[in-house]
């Protein structure tokens, strides 16, 4: 494939706006959680890689709230070291001096009134220096405080009905399960709009996500074969090889299906599935995501044993290093049940799909980290070549891969040369690496950038992920109501077994992780 540069491969993709032209309006940037881990590693650095991309406004200042004592001089420090340590770029003198004194910092505690107090007096200084801005609330903080924050808000007059646009940015976990996501849902729209929330699910910031629907949308020869008729089934899988980490807090009473599969697989699910919208506009894309999640069929208590399998590690090798079961991670405690491996086969039950089943396979301490969207189409109806002649033939594969080695191959048969009629899968492959020059944006400076502009495309709005606990909550009751735990699987395998059966059938297998 010819290298072309990104500026010639826009102007031909109808679904890439040309971001480089667009600036967002003068902004009011307010990051609650601006001292923490998020603000620090994704936040900060986007802000600093969108201003050194030229995407920011003249006029844009930040205030990272917190709970320590600091001032502002204490705050950019942190901002420098955070953005030194994590961006992508690395951070020039030169750029950092645009930005530098744009930021401040405000202490208080999120259950305090004052602090939103001194925050509107503090925003409407910012407008006295040169008029009005739109002001975006980013909550990178425990969801605990997503409630409370967007009150109290409200309540100073900075949420619905204020008088510019004024945006809230929410980080996930988005509820525990159904009911408390419902719950959070009427909490935060009885203070913002549901066009001013944007909640973020960072697996749509990235660049091969967005791919995904130029590859199936702005592609004439995909959509013909892009449906039950064609598709024998599709795997989606997100593996990763690290362990939980330090994360003990919040990932044992979160596990596997409640940190991926209700979020990130449920988004890809719905991007490789739905309709082709009419417009690549907010409403009109999410209506079609919601349209495919609907039509997701729900198991009942008896059918969730047939359909899915959860696995937690146990010790092994990973890389070549010994690591310990996660019963015995920092804090865990012995006798946890908490799933670290799902795989789940999923049914669509519309005209495109009915009879292909999805399956969704997500893990941590797999052999190897990756992101992939496998769709594993038919296998030819009659082979005109004697069998014995030319061995195995696999069936076609298009393999959208999503991580690390970001790209897209196509699985075809070819001719191995020589007398006989052996044949062998050889693969039409497209990597982003070496077709595109240039460093793709992380997905926090794509999403904060959509959100300044005011686009929600890519943001979960509240009817689809409520849609999405819909299709685990039966699932999480029935684990809840089991007496047995969780499949253990060897820490840097490829699952557990369990998982194996859920698929072989027809001949199906996992691809190798
Ligand atoms: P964190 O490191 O614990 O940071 C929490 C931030 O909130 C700190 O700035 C802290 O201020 C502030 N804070 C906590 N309680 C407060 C209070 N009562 N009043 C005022 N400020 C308070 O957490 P995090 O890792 O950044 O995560 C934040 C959110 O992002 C969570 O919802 C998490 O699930 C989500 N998330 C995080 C990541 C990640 O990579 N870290 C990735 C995806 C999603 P002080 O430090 O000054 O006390």
């Amino acid at each position: 494939m010819a290298t072309v540069t990104p500026a010639e491969a826009l102007p031909e993709n109808p679904f890439v706006q040309d971001i480089e032209e667009e600036l967002p309006s003068p902004t009011s940037l307010v990051v609650f959680g601006g001292t923490g881990d998020l603000a620090a590693r994704k936040l900060l650095p986007a802000v600093y890689n969108l201003r050194r991309g030229g995407l920011l406004p003249q006029k844009f200042d930040v205030i990272g709230i917190g709970r320590r004592a600091g001032d502002h001089k204490r705050f950019r420090r942190h901002a420098h070291d955070s953005i030194a340590e994590h961006s992508r770029t690395g951070l020039d003198d030169d750029t950092w001096k645009t930005l530098e004194s744009r930021l401040e910092f405000l202490q208080g505690d999120f259950d305090d009134p004052k602090l939103f107090k001194e925050l509107a007096e503090r925003l409407a200084r910012h407008d006295s220096r040169g008029g009005p801005r739109q002001r975006v609330f980013y909550l990178a903080v425990s969801p605990a405080f997503f409630g409370t924050i967007a009150k109290s808000l409200a309540s100073v007059g900075l949420g619905a009905g204020a008088e510019r646009p004024t945006r809230l940015m929410i980080e996930k976990p988005f509820g525990h399960d159904l009911e408390t996501a419902l719950a959070l849902n009427d909490e935060i729209s009885s203070a913002f709009d549901e066009s001013q929330i944007f909640r973020i699910d960072h697996y749509l910031g990235k660049e091969t996500v967005q791919n995904l629907q130029v590859m199936r949308f702005a592609n004439g020869i995909l959509e013909p074969v892009w449906n039950r008729r064609y598709v024998e089934h599709v795997q989606i899988t997100m593996a990763e090889d690290i362990g939980i980490g330090r994360r003990a807090a919040y990932y044992d009473s979160a596990g596997a299906m409640r940190d991926v599969i209700q979020n990130h697989l449920m988004q890809l699910l719905s991007l490789v599935a739905m309709e082709a919208p009419v417009r690549f506009d907010a409403n009109t894309v999410r209506d079609e995501k919601v349209k495919l999640l609907r039509s997701v069929r729900r198991y009942t208590q008896d059918e969730v044993p047939d359909y899915v399998v959860r696995g937690q590690y146990g010790a092994g090798w990973v890389g070549g290093e010994e690591v310990p079961a996660y019963i015995r991670e920092e804090n865990v405690p012995d006798d946890s049940r908490t799933d670290t491996y799902v795989a789940m086969r999923v049914e669509i039950d519309n005209w495109r799909w009915a009879g292909t089943p999805f399956y969704l396979r997500c893990g941590k301490r797999l052999s190897r980290r990756v992101t992939e969207i496998a769709v594993r189409f038919r296998p030819v109806p009659h082979l005109p070549f004697a069998r014995a002649d030319i061995g195995e033939v696999e069936p076609n594969e298009l393999v959208l891969s999503v991580q690390p080695d970001e790209g897209a191959s196509l699985r075809l048969v070819a001719k191995i040369p020589g007398q006989s009629m052996y044949v062998r899968p050889v693969q039409m492959e497209f990597k982003y690496g070496t077709s595109f020059l240039g460093d793709s944006p992380e997905a926090y400076e794509r999403l904060l950038h959509d959100a300044l502009l005011g686009d929600a495309t890519l943001f979960t709005r509240a009817d689809e992920v409520e849609e999405e606990w819909r299709i685990i909550q039966p699932i999480l009751d029935t684990w809840r109501a089991e007496s047995n735990g969780p499949a253990i699987y060897e820490a840097g395998s490829q699952g557990p077994p369990e998982a194996d059966e859920l698929l072989a059938v027809r001949g199906r297998r996992w691809r190798q992780i």
